[in-house]
């Protein structure tokens, strides 16, 4: 097997390592001092290991540290029942051995896989059951040798290789199908979870606002030409932000007849309405009458006082009301995102929502787990100190997963994030038959993904994995400005991939 030898160089998965570290009971949290070249790198492992970074006053659970002469490891592990134990320096050439040597320490320092992930660290974990089963893994042996090789808990196993089972019709043999994004970055108001850097739409001036439009309309017309010059199909469109509803109506309209020629074929076409305080009856009726198939609402939460405290500017009635106009429009697809682990979020509330859900029965359901995010205004708000404990949000979440299939929901994609409470996972749900392709087609990376508007990517895949990538600026300004250039690179980008000619 193609994985077995890295595997096997992973010391963590001893028989004494077996055993999975408890959810602890409380935030986790590490502190990092060393080049900034792997401050991220080494964020993105403990968060994996169920550490979010320390704000600057507490008291770290592990302090690690890296000297740039070397560059050497060192870490110091403060356990639950006072012992302190210290690794290191330990010498690393890249970053895959950095990331095993901390697994290493880990292990030592507890006796233990650090989750029920054992040492799966990527945020795509399916992706590694679809290339175990290309290279010649049956179905039925993936939750035992996921759990022996990897140390992945057997009930987490088996839900990896159902999910996988489910995508597998969408991951193989694409040749030139490709899905299309458009990002829109602009929102009504700042999330106090939200790290997304979205611009306040209230804030914008006229001229901007007409010049973000008429770039994107320029950047869907020649990403069009492109699909039918390299002879593209797009299988599944996604309009996402931000909000794309906090757009006014016209200037909505614009892109939307922009992007329509995309799901002319057929494809899947889903627009994020997400805030119902920006999804007036005019603008989803626009985007029906436009062609689009799956709409997203994204209450979040179901209690005003949650809401509130969040700053989503919406109470409960807005949501129904606007599910109650989505159903009166036909669309196929409803999706609801909702997300665990909410300050001041109790069990029962989340039971409450699995109750909405219930009543209302959206064709897809998509269970987020709170991410801390040092951009977010959450990461230095007092109300943090309101998040639930870890072993809450694992109770909700099971409760979601238990709820969820009595109605007939299965998980289709999931995904880890990277400051999630004790590393848990966002899990996408749909009823038989209203699975949604995007979501698996980017989530997966096995077919060509092209990306329009600000922050947007598009990655070229060959052969389900040769990829190549041209990320559009974040910054609106400069995504104006650099658009020309950047259609000029994604046009050669892809000659080179499809049609063999140089870049
Ligand atoms: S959560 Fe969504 S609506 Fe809220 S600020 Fe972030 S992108 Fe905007």
């Amino acid at each position: 097997m193609k994985h077995a030898k890295r595997s096997a160089r992973l010391p963590v998965l001893t028989a004494d390592c077996r055993k999975i570290l408890p959810v602890p009971d409380r935030r986790r949290v590490y502190t990092y001092a060393g080049p900034d070249g792997y401050r991220a790198f080494i964020g993105q492992t403990l968060a994996c290991l169920g550490y979010s970074r320390a704000a600057d006053a507490e008291a770290a659970d592990v302090c690690v540290r890296i000297n740039a002469d070397g560059p050497a490891l060192m870490c110091r592990f403060m356990r639950d029942d006072g012992a302190e134990r210290s690794f290191g320096p330990e010498r690393f050439a890249h970053k895959g051995r950095l990331k095993e040597l901390l697994l290493v320490m880990y292990g030592k320092a507890f006796n233990s896989v650090p989750s029920q992930w054992g040492v799966l660290t990527g945020v795509r974990p399916t992706k590694l059951v679809h290339r175990l089963w290309d290279n010649g893994l049956r179905p039925e042996a993936t939750p035992g040798y996921l759990h022996d090789r990897y140390g992945v808990a057997e009930d987490l196993a088996n839900l990896l290789a159902d999910v996988a089972a489910r995508q597998r019709p969408y991951v193989i043999g694409q040749g030139r199908d490709a899905a299309l994004y458009v990002g829109i970055p602009y929102c009504a108001s700042h999330c106090l979870y939200c790290s997304f850097p979205s611009r306040l739409i209230g804030n914008e001036g006229k001229g901007n606002l007409q010049d973000f439009v008429r770039a994107v309309v320029a950047d869907a017309r020649d990403a069009y030409v492109l699909c039918r010059d390299m002879g593209l199909r797009i299988t599944s469109v996604y309009v996402g932000g931000g909000t794309p509803t906090a757009l006014p109506a016209a200037l909505l309209a614009r892109i939307i007849d922009a992007v329509r020629p995309f799901a002319a074929g057929g494809a899947e076409w889903t627009v994020e309405a997400g805030r119902p305080d920006t999804a007036t009856a005019e603008k989803l009726t626009l985007l029906r009458q436009a062609g689009v198939t799956r709409v997203s609402i994204n209450p979040q939460t179901m209690q005003r006082h949650i809401l509130e405290k969040l700053s989503r500017r919406h109470g409960v009635k807005d949501i129904y009301a606007m599910f109650d106009t989505c159903r009166a429009l036909d669309y196929d697809v409803i999706n609801m995102d909702f997300i665990a682990g909410l300050p001041g979020q109790t069990e029962a509330d989340m039971a409450e929502n699995m109750d909405v859900v219930c009543q209302l029965r959206p064709e897809n359901v998509t269970i987020h787990t709170l991410a801390l995010k040092k951009g977010a205004p959450l990461f230095r708000h007092s109300l943090r100190d309101e998040i639930p404990a870890a072993h809450l949000v694992e109770a909700m979440l099971n409760e979601v997963r238990r709820r969820l299939a009595e109605k007939e929901y299965v998980p289709y994609y999931l995904y880890r994030q990277t400051y999630m409470a004790a590393s848990f996972a966002n899990i996408g749900y749909a009823l038989p038959g209203e699975i949604c392709a995007y979501n698996i087609e980017m989530m997966e990376e096995r077919q060509t993904v092209l990306g329009i508007g600000p922050g947007s990517a598009t990655k070229f895949i060959v052969a389900g994995r040769e990829m190549k990538k041209l990320y559009m600026p974040k910054d609106i300004g400069q995504y104006v400005a650099a658009l020309p250039e950047r259609l000029v690179r994604r046009r050669s980008l892809c000659a080179s991939i499809y049609e063999g000619v140089d870049e």
